[in-house]
């Protein structure tokens, strides 16, 4: 860890954005975004901004990755030139192609593939703008798209990070804490069955600030679960505002 920079966290714990160690940043949270595809989100968590798209299930391209006996989940997690503040090239990079393993490894629990025989599910996550824990928030992201498709699910997946900055065990880093910070533990989580779906670790813990992590980290989900479920509901809300203008007309 770099000596030269300021402290991440001051005496009294209150980190560098103005956030307590147990504090997620600002969420916001929305379905629907995009009437071309069968399903999508728009998710902003902190500086993030990540939109996802997902199509199916429908027929499998190419053809050789087609399963007689279930649904193949197919996931690109892909990070725009100006997401980053150095241009990042738009070629796939190895770490891209690694975080779209990570997701999809992580939605696929959630999803009944056995249901839907020689179809696929593609899911596009856009990340507009990074700022540390992008495979987190595009977790979070691509459930909401999955459930607005109208897939059905065994349960939402939430995805939050914890990690260790300074001495301190903390709530969803930020691109400045997950880069000079000692530690980072993404944790996605499907809430109502208590089961997780992946877990991660960047660093090093100690095993009590490793379960201390991995507790906050769920905590977080948690959160953010509740505002998945109302970022759901508001569409519906929404829809049927505007069915009853309509027939009122
Ligand atoms: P995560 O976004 O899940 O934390 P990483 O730990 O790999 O994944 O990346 C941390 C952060 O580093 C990203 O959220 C992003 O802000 C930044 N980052 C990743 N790739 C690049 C890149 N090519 N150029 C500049 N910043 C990057």
């Amino acid at each position: 860890m770099s000596e030269k920079h300021e402290k991440l966290i001051d005496k009294k714990g209150i980190r560098l954005d103005g956030r307590k160690a147990d504090e997620l940043r600002p969420l916001k949270l929305e379905v629907g975004v995009l009437p071309n595809a069968d399903g999508s989100a728009y998710v902003e968590h902190g500086k993030n901004k990540i939109l996802v798209g997902v199509f199916g299930p429908r027929e499998v391209h190419p053809k050789h990755l087609m399963r007689p006996d279930r649904m193949v989940l197919k996931c690109r997690y892909h990070m725009a030139p100006f997401s980053v503040p150095e241009r990042k090239s738009p070629a796939p990079s190895r770490r891209e192609v690694e975080l779209s393993k990570v997701i999809r490894e992580s939605l696929e629990p959630a999803l009944f593939p056995e249901l839907y025989p020689r179809t696929g599910i593609d899911v596009y996550v856009e990340v507009l703008q990074a700022d540390g824990g992008t495979r987190c928030a595009s977790i979070t992201a691509a459930a909401l798209a999955l459930a607005d498709s109208g897939i059905p699910m065994r349960d939402l997946v939430v995805a939050c990070a914890a990690g260790k900055v300074e001495d301190t065990v903390v709530l969803d880093l930020y691109d400045a804490e997950d880069k000079l910070g000692a530690a980072d533990v993404p944790v996605a989580y499907m809430p109502n069955l208590n089961a997780v779906t992946l877990l991660q670790m960047d660093g090093a813990l100690s095993p009590e600030e490793f379960e201390k992590a991995v507790s906050m980290a769920m905590e977080g989900c948690k959160q953010i679960y509740a505002m998945q479920k109302e970022a759901l509901k508001n569409k519906y809300m929404k829809i049927k505002e505007e069915t009853k203008e309509e027939t009122e007309e």
